[in-house]
């Protein structure tokens, strides 16, 4: 039986583990406002259906990840990536965009991520 302190302990290293990835993401896409806030919580604020994941607030410079939602280390960080690719659409006023634009700048984000980014974030601090 896994030890259930464990088990919170992991959960925990998740959303640092997000931290560390988005210090990385403001280096490697050259961030220029304050650092954003990573916000976890059970579920995103303007959320009617409940079912969201994340969401980015463009506006008070905030990433909110769903507890609730994601289900795992690996879509905390799949989901870190889409909501920091609605952030660097701020500046084109289109924070809430999914089309065509979009898909470009999130590929980029998640292939510079698999590429070296997975390794790299591991240099930057989990605050
Ligand atoms: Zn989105």
């Amino acid at each position: 039986m896994e030890d259930l302190g464990d088990v919170k302990e992991r959960v925990r290293d998740r959303w640092k583990r997000c931290r560390q990835v988005l210090r990385w993401l403001e280096e490697e896409w050259e961030w220029h406002g304050d650092p954003i806030e990573l916000v976890v919580q059970d579920f995103v604020p303007d959320d009617d259906a409940g079912d969201c994941l994340g969401w980015a607030d463009t506006d008070g410079n905030r990433i909110y990840l769903s507890r609730k939602n994601i289900e795992g280390p690996s879509h905390a960080i799949e989901t870190l990536l889409h909501e920091f690719a609605h952030m660097t659409l701020q500046d084109e006023k289109r924070g809430d965009y999914h089309g065509r634009r979009f898909h470009i700048v999130a590929g980029e984000i998640s292939d510079a991520y698999e590429h070296h980014g997975f390794e790299d974030s591991k240099a930057f601090p989990q605050r």
